[in-house]
Formats: C-alpha cells, sequence, structure tokens
C-alpha cells in the first residue's frame, strides 16, 4: 500500500486543490527590464496616445493624480523623484512596507483628483555579476556600503521557509541499493508533523515521492533503519526523472531534485482568514518560490507578491464606488541597484500588467507585459513636467541596463 501523509496539511495545501495562477518568470522575463525613467516617459506618451482614448481613458493632466504603491525603502525613493519629474505632480501613496496595494489609500486619492495613474509592485536588488547576478540584497552606504536584505520585509518572510527547505533538502537521502529500483531515506520531521516543535512544517507528498514503505529484512542492510528515519521506495517517476541526481549505492542529499510535486510547507502559526486561506496571501505559493529553478526565491516572492497586490487592486477598482473615477495602474517589479558611478540607486522595472479603467465603468482593460512592450516599442517618450536630470539627482545611468544578465534559469545564489 502507497502511505499517505496529507491528512496532516491544512486545506489550503492539498495537492489536488486547485491554486490560482501567477505569471512564470518565463514570461515575465522574456525581455530585459525598463530604466524605470525611460518607462514612466513611454507611459505617459501612452497615455496621451489615441490607443488608450480608444480604451476610453481621456489623460486629463490637469485633474489626474499620480499615484506610488511600492515599498518605503529608500532604494525605491527614485521612483517618487521619477514620478514628480515626469509629472510636476507629488506622487499619493497608496503603498505598504513589502510592496503592499493599501486598498484604504484608494477613497483618499480619487477624492484628491478624478484620474488616478498608478504605478506600483514589490522590489528586489539586484547585484550585477557574470552568471545572471544575485538577487535579494543591495549596498547600504549609510551602513559603510555593508550589504543587506531587498526587499527586508519579503525576504524576512521567506527566509524561515528557505533555511527549512534547504535542511530538507540536505538531509533526505536518496540512493539505489542493488536489487532495487530506489530508496528514500527521510527524516521523520518531514513526515509526520509532531516530530518537529517548530512552527514552519516541511512534508514530503509520500504519494507524490514514494511507491510504499521498505520492509526490514535482517540479510539486507541497506534496509535496516538509522533511529529518528523512514525509509520508502521511490516512486518510478522521480527515478525516471531527467532533473534527479544520479543514484549511487549510498545515501546522498537529494537536493534540489525535491521540487515542488514533492513537498509542502506551511507555517502552523499563520493566521488563517474564514476562507480557509492564509491572511499573508503568499504562503500558498512558498513551495513554488522556493524549489523553483528559474530564478531565485527573493525575485520569485517578488514576482508573486505583486501578482496578488494587483489583483487587490484591480479587484478595488471594480467596485461601484469608483465607477465615476478614470484608472491606468501600471504594475511591475522594480529592480533596484546600487550604481557606483553615480553614487546613487537605480531602479528598473519589469511590467507585469496594465490595467485602463474609464470613468463611468467598473470593468476594465487588461493588457498582458507583451501587449505593453509591443504599444510602448512605438512610442517616443514623453517630455518631463520638469529637468529630470535635476529633480533625480543624477544624469540618465549608463551602464545599469547592460549588466543586467539575468535570464530564467541563469543567476547566482546568495
Ligand atoms: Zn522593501
Amino acid at each position: 500500500m502507497v502511505p499517505s501523509n496529507r491528512n496532516w496539511l491544512p486545506p489550503y495545501c492539498d495537492p489536488s486543490a486547485f491554486l490560482p495562477e501567477v505569471q512564470e518568470i518565463h514570461m515575465v522575463f522574456r525581455e530585459a527590464p525598463f530604466l524605470f525613467r525611460d518607462f514612466v516617459g513611454k507611459a505617459m506618451s501612452f497615455l496621451d496616445s489615441s490607443r488608450a482614448e480608444s480604451m476610453g481613458f481621456v489623460h486629463d493632466r490637469a485633474r489626474t493624480l499620480p499615484c506610488k504603491w511600492k515599498c518605503s525603502d529608500e532604494s525605491v525613493f527614485g521612483v517618487d523623484l521619477c514620478l514628480y519629474a515626469y509629472t510636476g505632480q507629488y506622487p499619493f501613496d497608496k503603498g505598504k512596507i513589502g510592496g503592499r496595494f493599501n486598498e484604504a489609500a484608494v477613497a483618499a486619492a480619487v477624492h484628491h483628483a478624478p484620474i488616478n495613474v498608478d504605478f506600483g509592485g514589490a522590489h528586489v536588488g539586484y547585484q550585477p555579476g557574470p552568471g545572471g547576478g544575485r538577487f535579494g540584497r543591495i549596498p547600504r552606504p549609510l551602513h559603510e556600503h555593508s550589504m543587506s536584505t531587498d526587499c527586508g520585509a519579503l525576504m524576512a518572510l521567506a527566509a524561515p521557509f528557505k533555511t527549512l527547505y534547504d535542511e530538507a533538502c540536505q538531509s533526505i537521502q536518496v540512493f539505489c541499493p542493488p536489487g532495487t529500483r530506489g530508496v528514500v531515506s527521510i527524516p521523520n520531521e518531514f513526515i509526520q508533523p509532531s516530530w518537529s516543535t517548530h512552527h514552519i512544517k516541511l512534508l514530503v507528498d509520500l504519494e507524490a515521492l514514494t511507491v510504499g514503505v521498505v520492509p526490514y529484512e535482517a540479510s539486507l542492510p541497506h534496509t535496516h533503519k538509522v533511529a529518528g528515519r523512514s525509509l520508502f521506495r521511490l516512486h518510478p517517476r522521480f527515478v525516471d526523472a531527467q532533473a534527479g541526481p544520479e543514484l549511487g549505492p549510498w545515501p546522498a542529499p537529494i537536493g534540489t531534485a525535491l521540487t515542488a510535486e514533492y513537498f509542502n510547507i506551511f507555517d502552523t502559526a499563520a493566521e488563517i482568514g474564514k476562507d480557509g486561506v492564509p491572511k499573508e496571501r503568499v504562503l500558498p505559493y512558498m513551495k513554488y518560490i522556493l524549489a523553483g529553478r528559474d530564478a531565485p526565491a527573493a525575485l520569485k516572492i517578488a514576482v508573486v507578491s505583486t501578482n496578488l497586490e494587483h489583483n487587490s487592486l484591480t479587484d478595488c477598482l471594480r467596485t461601484e464606488q469608483y465607477r465615476p473615477y478614470s484608472f491606468a495602474c501600471f504594475t511591475g517589479v522594480f529592480i533596484d541597484v546600487y550604481d557606483d558611478e553615480l553614487g546613487a540607486y537605480v531602479n528598473m522595472f519589469q511590467p507585469l500588467g496594465l490595467n485602463i479603467k474609464p470613468s463611468g465603468r467598473t470593468r476594465d482593460i487588461e493588457l498582458a507585459p507583451a501587449e505593453i512592450r509591443e504599444m510602448f516599442s512605438e512610442l517616443e517618450p514623453a517630455e518631463p513636467a520638469l529637468p529630470i536630470d535635476a529633480v533625480m539627482g543624477h544624469a540618465r545611468p549608463r551602464r545599469v541596463l547592460e549588466s543586467f544578465t539575468f535570464e530564467p534559469g541563469r543567476y547566482q545564489e546568495g
């Protein structure tokens, strides 16, 4: 019989339950990001274009409030300066720490102006380097240029899950003793939640990874158990997988072959809403954030979180109370780099979506990243309302875009 330990999972981790999809790294990073200041220039041209007008959006600048929703981190303050330079208006803040969207701010913003143009998303630090560069940390010049996490809030959220996942990758062992089709030795804390006192639990999905226990036989050394571990026969799907490790005769760490289909991870202390979903909506996606090979966790959590916040934003502006107002919402991930030449933080922007909601309606028009790029490719950037180099305190960065060498699957850890 194939054992199952799914009965110990919280309902939102049920592997048979459908989890709403978020955008794939391969789709989002098909092309390199924009410099944020270039993106805003093109966005302003687009809003003034006949194409925006055909979508029902009238960009009356005298009645338009630029808005931002992003983390309060000073590494993304260039976003504020850039919006100020392009519009001549101080941007209204619809954000919270971690790059969360603050729904409560929308009512105030439309009280100030009937047309809102929003730019928002999570942010992530990037250190250029060979091999695709590193994500999740940035120099802090005010701390003698020591490195620190960026976005600190999202990295702190993911950190205990990542530590536990990395431990599991090292301590779960796979091997192929003669006469078997593969065996996995699993510490019991990764099988049943009560074997660990930590509030974050990682459980191997026995139904997915195994096809039954290895029975004890005195004459077969590989069946002799180690205290605190259980032995199972590996599922043929794992053994046959191209990505799986070469199975030798002796136990070796499963490593990154522990992909999302083979485990679940959850926080027993997480606050759960009445609908059974954690209030921290990133949590159901955590195993995909940790175990994806297309991007490091720091970048993935920024993309996932921005998807979820964008959902809150669009849900909010479709409500009846905002029918009289117009919105143009540019959502994406801010990628922060410290530019030594300028002595300043520079922000790139990878667009994830654009929503246009004209006044008098409750439904909006949604545009995907490829559509945004296609529209922008035909547009010259608008002229800033104020001298942008003076407002930002530096000239347009020369090296940042070419130093971004990440591609899906090509990056350095840590
Ligand atoms: Zn942050």
